[in-house]
């Protein structure tokens, strides 16, 4: 097992994987820019290191200053967490040049992944049902056009190296082709560097279906089922459950073989998530993410299982604590992101927690780096607090949200919560009838203002 472990990353990330260490007897560093000097998780780590300035390109990014600071405290491991430099190709190459072990895939399955095109086609091969759209990347209208007559409108264009759910574009008829092709790649160079895109049938009212995977890296992989997340905005996900309340336990099983059987071929070692469009009983692949997702709670609690801990010992050279036989759910989990951001707008609200108080209580797990007194920093994401809840089912679940939303206080910023609140006012919610549109279109409405 790994002597120390550094965590790349910052906010509640860091403290998810400092505690899974803790519990593993691992001692953990944490990195940190100058504007996180106070942060949580430089408090609750074993040891820490500044790397930079605020800037998030110069510290949390910066990877010359995180691989000396692997050296400067002998870290023999580093964990990505997501976000900054988890899924950056460059960089595991370069520490595993260093001899530091990168606790997730390798390289090479993370630049499978990290292109689009490569992913779709490397899906397909494995067996994974895709999208229907171009073969590759489009690089002229006329191309553009003849695909949308081909599949018929409406299409989404896509950027091949995209994230986050930028630079995507929808055109519902060939009128609007050259607008939405245009406006998808210059946003595409503007935020990726790479103005290649490619063409998707829009799928009208499909759920966000996503299998969680484990590669042992010697040939195993396991499925610990689905969690749907199609409460999005802007293409961003703000509440996650699992299991998903459209999906059956064949359908699980079915799905799920394909994925587990697809990373067991590939050989692929730790955490992944595979991405689904879920409409009219099929699934179709969008992408992989080669890392551990923000709304892995949700499965952890479903499964009784911890993600991270697997992740490290896996890393190591380990067998995963389980065998897809032990995976059994248990109940249903609900995942609430809670920005600092005004509502209605969403506008990021940065500023001074003056009174911070969790929930607690039975089935209630809150992930979140704040307390009292601490000064939410302006430079980074505005993800505050994760509440994830767990029932017998998923009425109790929702009253459990309910209950633990009405005992969080979040004093001196303004943050997302009344979104939930409202929320779970809605018959749909409680009924589990949405799809991947519901949160817009009901945003729309003006539930909030
Ligand atoms: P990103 O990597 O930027 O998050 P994804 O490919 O994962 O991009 O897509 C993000 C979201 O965009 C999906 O969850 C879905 O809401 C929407 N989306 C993507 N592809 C399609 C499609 N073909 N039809 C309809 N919606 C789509």
């Amino acid at each position: 097992m790994f002597d120390k472990i550094l965590i790349a990353n910052r906010g509640e990330i860091a403290l998810r994987v400092i505690r899974a260490c803790r519990e593993m007897g691992i001692p953990s560093v944490a990195v940190h820019s100058t504007a996180d000097s106070d942060a949580m998780h430089v408090r609750m780590a074993d040891e820490t290191i500044c790397i930079g300035p605020a800037s998030g390109a110069e510290s949390y990014l910066s990877i010359p200053a995180i691989i000396s600071a692997c050296e400067v405290t002998g870290a023999t491991a580093i964990h990505p967490g997501y976000g900054f430099l988890s899924e950056n190709q460059r960089f595991v190459q370069i520490v595993e040049d260093h001899d530091i072990t990168f606790i997730g895939p390798s390289a090479e399955h993370i630049s499978m992944m990290g292109d689009k095109i490569t992913a779709k086609e490397t899906a397909k091969e494995l067996g994974i049902p895709c999208v229907p759209g171009s073969a590759g990347g489009v690089a002229t209208l006329e191309e553009a056009k003849q695909i949308g007559a081909d599949f018929g409108y409406p299409v989404i264009i896509k950027a091949t190296a995209g994230g986050g759910g930028r630079g995507m574009k929808v055109a519902t008829s060939e009128a609007e082709m050259e607008r939405a092709f245009l406006t998808a790649r210059s946003e595409a160079k503007a935020a990726f560097g790479n103005d290649e895109v490619y063409i998707e049938k829009y799928l009208q009212k499909p759920r966000h279906i996503e299998i969680q995977v484990f590669g042992d890296g010697q040939g195993g992989g396991v499925h610990l089922g689905e969690r749907d997340c199609s409460l999005q905005r802007r293409h961003q996900k703000v509440f996650e459950e699992a299991p998903g309340p459209s999906i059956t336990a064949s359908e699980r099983a079915r799905i799920g073989k394909i994925c587990a059987d697809a990373i067991a071929q590939m050989g692929y070692r730790g955490a992944g998530t595979v991405e689904f469009l879920y409409e009219d009983g099929e699934f179709y692949f969008i992408e992989m993410n080669t890392r551990l997702q923000v709304e892995h709670p949700v499965t952890e609690a479903i499964f009784g299982v911890d993600l991270v801990r697997e992740q490290i010992r896996v890393a190591a050279g380990e067998k995963l604590s389980f065998t897809q036989d032990d995976l059994k759910i248990n109940g249903h989990a609900i995942e609430v992101r809670i920005n600092a951001e005004k509502l209605p707008e969403f506008r990021p609200s940065p500023g001074t927690i003056s009174h911070f108080h969790a929930p607690g209580g039975l089935g209630v797990r809150m992930d979140s780096a704040l307390y009292d007194g601490y000064r939410i920093p302006p430079y980074y994401d505005s993800l505050i607090a994760k509440l994830i809840v767990h029932g017998r089912d998923r009425p109790e679940a929702l009253a459990r949200l309910n209950r633990a939303l009405g005992e969080l206080i979040v004093d001196g910023v303004d943050t997302t919560v009344p979104l939930f609140h409202a929320l779970l006012q809605e018959k749909d919610i409680h009924t589990g009838e949405y799809n991947i549109h519901w949160l817009e279109k009901w945003l729309e409405s003006g539930p909030l203002s």
